[in-house]
């Protein structure tokens, strides 16, 4: 197992007496290199990172970070890991210097080297002309990149990053991914969890796509959207009786059965080549007289890549407890 940066195998973990959080979950992630963890509320994600990152007992299976058993030598892991959302610990009356210095501090730097090292992650993440405002003013998408610095204070080989741009704009999402790119060329190995199809499609090498706590696809993120089927043709008709006579002329040109959703009076299928497809659709519903209120191609959603990964949506789990 010594050449992954991260393994996992058969981890399991349970909270209380019915919730299975973890259910077989294992990856194995190169060093170097991004691995998505991608999957809706609920999946497991952010118990993946927690309880490879030391943060969380498993109760069953095996973890390794850079080597090392995560159960049974923990501080080893530590020393190699940092940790950057959903639990940031940003001081917002501090300056974005003052944050960095003080994480230095926190983490045994000398004054003089925890000064140095602040500078140049600023500099990195391109905080440098805000350095001296108070994290608190600072935007979602600054905010995120000083989480990333001070996760960054001690290099570690292995970083975790549960959810990073979530609720970012997209040019705030823009930095935070380039700050990423940076740390990856220069050698660390990052785990990514994100509920966005393009977040996994723009970062990472490969993603795992998690479900009740398990890997139930695995693949670069060519290789899942070929899965998945990637572009979709979407059609939305005037009369939701026509509705089947529009599936069948989609059906027919994408080779694939379409999904249609009378509620929406939409139906959408996979596209390969997503211009001739819309091309002929709109010749063929033209000449069958068809009274189209919308057509166009669109990527397809993390709920249809589930559904056709999975067999299930991403609200069925919860549509289970609230029932
Ligand atoms: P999110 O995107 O919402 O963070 P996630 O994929 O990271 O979702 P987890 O947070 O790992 O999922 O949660 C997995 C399951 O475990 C969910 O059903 C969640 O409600 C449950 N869970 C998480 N933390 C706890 C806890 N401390 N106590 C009890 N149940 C928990």
């Amino acid at each position: 197992m010594a050449e992954h940066a991260i393994v996992a195998e058969g981890l399991r973990k349970r909270y209380g007496d019915d919730t299975q959080a973890l259910d077989g979950f294992g990856l194995a992630v190169e060093p170097g290199t991004v691995h998505g963890l991608l999957g809706p509320n609920g999946a497991g994600k952010t118990t993946a990172v927690r309880a490879l990152a030391t943060l969380l007992r498993y109760d069953e299976g095996r973890a390794e970070i850079c080597g090392f058993d995560v159960a049974r030598r923990p501080e080893e892991v530590r020393a190699r890991i940092g940790l950057t959302g959903q639990y940031a610990a940003v001081d917002e009356q501090l300056s974005g210097r003052q944050n960095l210095v003080m994480f230095g501090r926190l983490y045994k730097l000398r004054p003089r080297e925890a000064r140095r090292r602040a500078e140049e992650l600023l500099e990195r993440f391109g905080l440098t002309e805000a350095a001296g405002r108070s994290a608190g003013k600072y935007s979602g998408g600054m905010r995120r990149r000083l989480d990333l610095a001070a996760s960054m204070i001690l290099l570690p080989r292995v970083l975790f990053l549960d959810e990073p741009t979530t609720g970012l704009d997209p040019r705030s999402r823009n930095q935070v991914w380039d700050a990423v790119r940076s740390l990856v060329a220069e050698g660390t190995t990052v785990l990514l969890t994100t509920q966005y199809l393009e977040e996994a499609d723009q970062l990472a090498d490969r993603v795992s796509v998690i479900d009740a706590g398990r890997a139930v696809a695995e693949g670069t993120p060519d290789e899942l959207k070929a899965r998945i089927g990637g572009d979709r043709v979407e059609v939305v008709v005037r009369d939701v009786r026509e509705l089947a006579e529009v599936a069948a002329i989609l059906g027919r040109i994408t080779g694939v059965p379409p999904l249609t959703d009378p509620d929406t009076r939409r139906v959408s299928a996979p596209a390969a080549d997503r211009v001739a497809a819309l091309t002929e659709a709109v010749r063929a519903l033209h000449d069958a007289g068809t009274a189209i209120e919308d057509i166009g191609t669109r990527r397809p959603t993390l709920d249809e890549a589930f559904l056709r990964l999975t067999g299930h949506d991403t609200t069925a789990e919860k549509e289970e407890v609230a029932a």
